[in-house]
C-alpha cells in the first residue's frame, strides 16, 4: 500500500467521542520513547504526522488520523512512564480501556516493543489484556537497527517464548526501524490484507 493521503482527524480523551465513521481502524500504541511517533511518520512518509518528542508521556490523548480516505491509524498514549502523577495514570488507564473495549471500528492493535530489550513485565502485561479482552494484536519490535540481526532473531524468540507459555499460538510480528525505511511495507502491506478482508466479509 502507498500512502497517498494522511491527515489529522482529532485528538481526545473520550471513546465516545472519537470519529462516528465506521473505517477500519488501526492502534499504535507502546511504551513512552519506543518510537511509536517516528514509526507512524515512517509509515505514512510524513516527517511530523505524529509529533516526535523528548518528553515521555506528554501526548495523553487518542489523535485519530484518516489514511488514503479509507482507514483510521489511532496513536494512542504511550504507557509506562514514571513521571506522571498516579491520578494521570489512573485516567490514562480508564480511557485506554475504554477505547479497546468499546471501539468497534477497531480491526487490530500494534503493540510497539524497543527489540533491544528482553521482554519487559508492563509490555507482557497489556499482551495479555489485550489478549484476555479479545482484542486481536501484532507486535511491532522497534529500532532494528540498532541491533544485529542474530540478536534481533534471539530477542524475538525470547518475546515468542515467554508469549507460548500463556498462549496456544504467538502473534504476528513485524521488525522494523524508523530510521532505516525497515518494515514498512510489510506493516502496510498487513493493514491492506484486512483492509480487503473486511470488505470481503
Ligand atoms: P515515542 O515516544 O514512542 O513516540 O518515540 P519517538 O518516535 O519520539 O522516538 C523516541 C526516540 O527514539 C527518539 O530519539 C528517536 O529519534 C529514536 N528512534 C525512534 N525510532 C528509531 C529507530 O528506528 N532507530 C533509532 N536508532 N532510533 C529511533
Amino acid at each position: 500500500m502507498k500512502v497517498k493521503f494522511a491527515e489529522f482527524v482529532m485528538s481526545n480523551s473520550d471513546v465516545a467521542k472519537c470519529p462516528k465513521s465506521m473505517l477500519p481502524e488501526y492502534a499504535f500504541i507502546g511504551r513512552s520513547n519506543v518510537g511509536k511517533s517516528s514509526l507512524i511518520n515512517m509509515l505514512t512518509d510524513r516527517k511530523s504526522l505524529a509529533k516526535t518528542s523528548g518528553r515521555p508521556g506528554k501526548t495523553q490523548l487518542i489523535n485519530h488520523f484518516l489514511i488514503n480516505k479509507n482507514w483510521h491509524l489511532v496513536d494512542l498514549p504511550g504507557y509506562g512512564y514514571a513521571r506522571v502523577s498516579k491520578s494521570a495514570k489512573k485516567t490514562f488507564q480508564k480511557f485506554i480501556t475504554q477505547y479497546f473495549n468499546y471501539r468497534e471500528q477497531l480491526v487490530s492493535a500494534f503493540v510497539l516493543v524497543d527489540v533491544r530489550h528482553k521482554p519487559q513485565p508492563v509490555d507482557l502485561d497489556f499482551m495479555q489484556w489485550l489478549g484476555e479482552h479479545g482484542i486481536p494484536f501484532s507486535i511491532i519490535f522497534t529500532k532494528a537497527d540498532k541491533l544485529k540481526s542474530k540478536a534481533i532473531e534471539n530477542h524475538v524468540n525470547d518475546y515468542k517464548t515467554v508469549l507460548l507459555e500463556t498462549w496456544e499460538e504467538a502473534p504476528n510480528y513485524f521488525v522494523t526501524s524508523s530510521s532505516k525505511g525497515i518494515g514498512k511495507d510489510d506493516v502496510l502491506g498487513y493493514i491492506e490484507e484486512l483492509n480487503r478482508d473486511m470488505l470481503i466479509n
